[in-house]
C-alpha cells in the first residue's frame, strides 16, 4: 500500500468507536441501548424493537445504497436523537468493556508530535470523553468535536465544514481515520480532504508507517 501524502497534512481526525478502539461486546452494549430507548418510547418489547430497527437499518440501506448509522435508523422510527444519546449516557458503562492499549497510546503521542490530533464522532461529548479518559488519550487531542455540538451526525457536510474551519486546517492538510467509509470518509474525501479506512488496531497502527514512509521518500527524492 502507498503511503499517504504526508508533506501536506497537518491534522488528522479521528472516528472514535471502532477506530480508536474496537470492542464487539461495548458496540452491543450501544445497540442495546438504543433498543431499549426505542422499545419505551413505541411501547413495545425489545424483541420487536431488535426487529424492527433491523428491518428499518435493511429497507434505508436498500433506498439509500448505504448502511445508515444507528441515528439515523432510530430518527426514522420517530425517535429523537437527544434522547438516544441521554439514554446512552445513562445507560452505558465504557470502563467496564475498553482497556487502554499501549500500541496505540504509543502510535498517538508519535503522531502528536508531528500533527494536530481531533476527535470527531456521532457518540456525545460526555460518553466520547469519559472513553477518552478511560483509554488514557484525552490529553492527546486538540480537540474533539461531538454529535451534540450541533445535532449534525455524521456524514453531514456543514459540519465537516465547520470542523475544517474550526481546526483551520484547508482539505487536503486534512487527514481523516474512521473505520465506516460511508460515514466517516465519504464527505471527507469529496471535500479534498486525505482519508484512511481503519477497522483494526493493525490497521490504525500502521498510520506512523504510512505517513512516516512517504516523509522518508521525499527526504531521500530531496537530496
Ligand atoms: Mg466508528
Amino acid at each position: 500500500m502507498p503511503g499517504l501524502p504526508s508533506e501536506n497534512i497537518r491534522g488528522i481526525i479521528f472516528d472514535l468507536d471502532g477506530t480508536l478502539y474496537t470492542c464487539e461486546a461495548f458496540a452491543d452494549t450501544i445497540q442495546d441501548a438504543a433498543l431499549t430507548y426505542m422499545a419505551g418510547l413505541l411501547g413495545i418489547r425489545q424483541t420487536e424493537a431488535c426487529q424492527l430497527m433491523a428491518d428499518t437499518r435493511q429497507r434505508l440501506a436498500q433506498e439509500n445504497g448505504t448502511l445508515p448509522t444507528l441515528s439515523a435508523v432510530c430518527v426514522e422510527l420517530g425517535g429523537d436523537i437527544r434522547e438516544l444519546h441521554r439514554c446512552f449516557t445513562a445507560l452505558l458503562q465504557p470502563e467496564e468493556y475498553l482497556r487502554p492499549d499501549e500500541r496505540v497510546t504509543t502510535l498517538l503521542r508519535r503522531l502528536a508530535q508531528r500533527f494536530s490530533l481531533y476527535v470527531y464522532t456521532n457518540n456525545n461529548r460526555a460518553l466520547a470523553t469519559r472513553i477518552l479518559t478511560h483509554l488514557g488519550l484525552m490529553d492527546l487531542f486538540q480537540g474533539l468535536f461531538a454529535i451534540d455540538d450541533a445535532w449534525l451526525a455524521k456524514p453531514d457536510e456543514r459540519a465537516l465544514a465547520d470542523i475544517l474551519a474550526k481546526t483551520g486546517l484547508a482539505p487536503a492538510e486534512a487527514l481523516f481515520v474512521g473505520d465506516r467509509y460511508d460515514v466517516d470518509l465519504r464527505v471527507p474525501e469529496q471535500f479534498g480532504c486525505v482519508v484512511y479506512l481503519s477497522r483494526k488496531v493493525d490497521q490504525l497502527l500502521r498510520l506512523d508507517e504510512l505517513l512516516g514512509r512517504d516523509t522518508e521518500q521525499m527526504q531521500i527524492g530531496g537530496v
